[in-house]
């Protein structure tokens, strides 16, 4: 699925077949169901000899602003899109043409007919309610603590809900939660603020790698690729028996929010002593990577611990340094 990295380069593509400031002379539409508002006729009649001003992007919305009104792409599961020449044969599946005043044409590719297109006054007007921006810097780590805090869910089904934060898919969420030792299970409201801004930085380290790696990697026809989430390119490989890329342990896959998370009990699981089957390994990660007044609040403030958390997360400190024991007071 065209995640929030590929429409960034999907729509840098379009700027660089250099589509802004050319006009729209007509559009065919084969697929009705891809035009969402308003009618296919009024659609085509109202798009009709506009001309592109600029072209945006929130989420996996793109924003092409006219002379008036907006045109809202999205690309749904299977879509995408090709600048072609009249020459050009259309792409098997290309059921929305949208043919430009050089001669040209952008093709809306899509095998399942799933992508959505709007011809709206404001940009909003297509859009659901979704939260801030990841990559937006204005977008401050208290607002974003603010916003998953208030959540009891786990974590990575807080990230996948758009409301909260936009754009963040499920192998951009896996990865950002593996970068900051996050347990996609952790509960939302239990993560410290100093944590969650970490997991911030590593969702806009995530974001940004992908949308570089796809556009320094395109097609032979210069359009963006569009990474599966079994792309052996991908930080974490969505395979059974894929390793961690930070320690090379077995990564472990859990059902969360319907949808399945890969992490490594070693990196994510480690602070609080559940998952943490290696001991030595969770030792040397603590000694790394631990902040304690993160870890060791919520492990006393559940009160209802089962003595085999407690056992083991003994066991963890057992290996750490006597510095780190009192530091944390144990
Ligand atoms: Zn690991």
């Amino acid at each position: 699925m065209p995640e929030l990295p590929e429409v960034e380069n999907l729509r840098r593509y379009l700027i660089s077949e250099a589509v802004p400031g050319l006009s729209v002379v007509s559009v065919d539409v084969a697929a009705a169901r891809t035009i969402r508002t308003p009618s296919v006729e009024d659609f085509v009649l109202g798009l009709s000899g506009r001309r592109v001003v600029e072209i945006g992007r929130r989420a996996k919305y793109i924003d092409v602003a006219l002379d008036r009104g907006h045109l809202v792409l999205h690309m749904g599961m299977t879509g995408s899109l090709r600048v072609s020449s009249g020459d050009d044969e259309p792409l098997r599946f290309a059921h929305t043409l949208f043919h430009l005043d050089d001669g040209r044409r952008i093709e809306l590719n899509d095998p399942r007919k799933w992508a959505s297109v709007w011809l709206v006054d404001r940009f909003e007007d297509a859009l659901p309610n979704i939260g801030p921006e990841p990559l937006d810097m204005s977008f401050t780590p208290e607002e974003f603590a603010q916003r998953v805090s208030r959540r009891r869910s786990p974590i990575k089904a807080v990230l996948l809900d758009q409301a909260v934060i936009a754009g963040v898919g499920n192998i951009y969420a896996d990865e950002a939660l593996l970068r900051a030792g996050i347990s996609p299970s952790r509960r939302a409201h239990r993560i410290s603020e100093q944590r969650l801004s970490r997991l911030l930085d590593e969702i806009r380290n995530s974001l940004a790698r992908a949308i570089n790696y796809i556009g320094d990697n395109p097609l032979d026809d210069g359009r963006p690729f569009v990474v599966d989430a079994f792309d052996d390119r991908m930080q974490i490989l969505r395979k059974p028996g894929s390793v961690c890329p930070q320690c090379g342990a077995v990564l472990k896959t859990k059902v969360i929010g319907g949808r399945t998370a890969y992490f490594c009990g070693g990196c994510q699981g480690g602070c609080c002593g559940r998952d943490a089957r290696n001991t030595q390994f969770s030792a040397l990660h603590l000694w790394d990577d631990w902040a304690p007044d993160d870890c060791l609040v919520p492990f006393r403030a559940r009160g209802d611990n089962r003595r085999g958390d407690v056992e083991q997360l003994l066991k963890v400190l057992d290996v750490v340094s006597g510095a780190v024991g009192q530091q944390i007071g144990v």
